[in-house]
C-alpha cells in the first residue's frame, strides 16, 4: 500500500487509489495546474451577475487560495466586462489571466487591450452543433481556427484551443481537425470540453490519450456536471495525462453547472496525491463569497462546503466527531477551516445528550434524567420534523432538572 492515503489528524482516504496494480494504469503529469472559469462560465449560471468591483475581488481570493489561471471573463460581452478584465489584469497576481475569445480577430485584440496572458479561444466541434446550430462542416472549423490561433500566436499570447462539444465530436472530424491544425498553426494547448458534461471517466480518457497522440501539447479538461461526473472525469483525465483542469468555484455554470474548483482541489491534493499549494483553509470563505455575490445557495450536503457535510445527529460516534473526526469522515473538517457539529434530533442518543451538556456547562445529572431528556428530544424532533434548536433543548433539561 501507498503512503499517501493517510495523513495524521488530516485525511484517511482510501488505501486502494494509491495501490500499485491501480497506479501503473495512471499517466500523471508532473504539475496539474487549476483554470478558474468562475468569472466566465460561472457568471453564464442564468440570473448571476458579477459587478466590476465583484470580479476584482474574487480575483484577488482566487490568487490567494492558489489557483494557477484566472479566465476572467469575455471582453466582448460588455464595456464593464472588458474594464474588469483590465483592472484584475493590472492587479499583479501570481495567477496568470486569461480571456475568452471568439474565433475573431477583434476578440483576440480586446484580450491584448485588457492586459490578459493568454486566451481561451472556442471553436464549436461536437457535431449535433456543426449540424444543427452552425451548418459547418469540420472544413469550416478549421479555416476560421487557423488565422486565430496565428494571429493570437503573433501577438505573443497563449493560445489554448478550445474546440468545444469535444465530447460528442466525430472521431474523423476531431483527428482531420487537430491533424490540419497541428501543421498550419499549432497553438499551445489543447481544450477537452465536455460542454454537455456526458462523457465517462473511461471516455475522456480515450480523448486526452487520442489528442496528446495527435498534438504532442498539453490537454486542458473542462466539463460540466450533467451526468453528476464533472469532478471524477476530470480526475480521470488527469491520470491520463492532462496537465489543466478548468472549473468554477461552487460548481457554478449552466444548468449543472462546472466541475468545482473546491472539489478539484481537494480531489488533486488528497485522492490523487499530488503536490500542490491550495490553502484549503481558506476555500470556505471564499466559496461563501461567491455564494453572496452569486445568490446561489450551494446545497446543504455539497462536497467540500456543504454546511451538513460535518453534521451529526445519530448518537453513535458523537465523541469521535469531535475527538476523532477520522473515524468519521475521510477529512477531517479541521484541514478546511471548520468544526464537526453535533446536533439534535429523532436520531439522537444517550452520548449526544451528554455532550451537548456538557457544551452547557452541566454535568453529572445521573442516567435516569439524561434518559428523560433524551426521550424527550427525540419525541419533539419527531414532532416537529426538525432538528432541535439550542433554546428548545435548554427548555427542556431546565424543566427536568427543576422537576
Ligand atoms: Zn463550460
Amino acid at each position: 500500500m501507498g503512503e499517501k492515503y493517510w495523513e495524521e489528524n488530516k485525511w484517511w482516504v482510501s488505501p486502494y487509489n494509491f495501490i500499485s496494480e491501480v497506479k501503473t494504469e495512471f499517466n500523471l503529469p508532473k504539475r496539474v495546474e487549476i483554470h478558474d472559469a468562475t468569472l466566465r462560465d460561472g457568471e453564464q449560471t442564468p440570473g448571476v451577475v458579477f459587478r466590476k468591483e465583484h470580479k476584482v475581488q474574487i480575483a484577488q481570493m482566487l490568487d490567494e487560495v492558489g489557483v494557477d489561471r484566472i479566465e476572467a471573463g469575455m471582453p466582448a460581452v460588455s464595456d464593464e466586462d472588458f474594464e474588469a478584465i483590465k483592472a484584475i489584469s493590472k492587479l499583479g497576481l501570481k495567477a496568470r489571466i486569461y480571456t475568452f475569445a471568439r474565433a475573431f480577430t477583434v476578440d483576440i485584440d480586446k484580450a491584448i487591450e485588457c492586459g490578459a496572458n493568454g486566451v481561451v479561444l472556442e471553436i464549436p466541434i461536437g457535431y449535433p452543433k456543426l449540424k444543427y446550430q452552425f451548418g459547418w462542416t469540420w472544413e469550416d472549423v478549421l479555416k476560421k481556427s487557423v488565422d486565430c490561433i496565428s494571429y493570437a500566436k503573433g501577438k505573443n499570447l497563449h493560445v489554448v484551443y478550445f474546440p468545444y462539444d469535444t465530447t460528442r465530436a466525430r472521431d474523423e472530424d476531431l483527428t482531420n481537425v487537430l491533424t490540419r491544425i497541428m501543421r498550419d498553426s499549432p497553438p499551445d494547448s489543447i481544450g477537452l470540453v465536455d460542454t454537455m458534461g456526458c462523457a465517462l471517466p473511461e471516455a475522456i480518457k480515450y480523448l486526452v490519450r487520442k489528442i496528446k497522440n495527435i498534438t504532442r501539447l498539453p490537454v486542458e479538461i473542462h466539463t460540466h456536471n450533467d451526468f453528476g461526473m464533472a469532478v471524477a472525469t476530470e480526475l480521470a483525465a488527469v491520470t491520463a495525462g492532462a496537465e489543466v483542469v478548468h472549473g468554477c468555484l461552487n460548481g457554478l455554470g449552466e444548468r449543472t453547472g462546472n466541475a468545482a474548483v473546491e472539489e478539484l482541489m481537494v480531489g488533486l491534493h488528497i485522492l490523487l496525491g499530488l503536490e500542490t499549494n491550495y490553502k484549503l483553509d481558506r476555500i470556505g470563505q471564499l466559496c461563501k463569497l461567491i455564494r453572496d455575490l452569486s445568490g446561489i445557495q450551494p446545497a446543504n450536503n455539497k462536497p467540500v462546503i456543504g454546511e451538513g457535510n460535518y453534521t451529526r445527529e445519530s448518537g453513535i460516534g458523537v465523541d469521535l466527531v469531535m475527538k476523532n473526526p477520522l473515524a468519521m469522515f475521510a477529512t477531517a473538517p479541521q484541514i478546511f477551516g471548520r468544526e464537526g457539529k453535533v446536533v439534535l434530533g429523532k436520531k439522537s442518543g444517550k452520548a449526544s445528550i451528554t455532550y451537548t451538556l456538557e457544551k452547557l456547562g452541566i454535568e453529572n445529572i445521573g442516567d435516569e434524567a439524561v434518559a428523560e431528556i433524551l426521550q424527550e428530544v427525540k419525541a419533539r424532533g419527531t414532532e416537529k420534523r426538525a432538528l432541535l434548536s439550542m433554546d428548545e433543548f435548554r427548555e427542556i433539561v431546565s424543566r427536568r432538572l427543576k422537576g
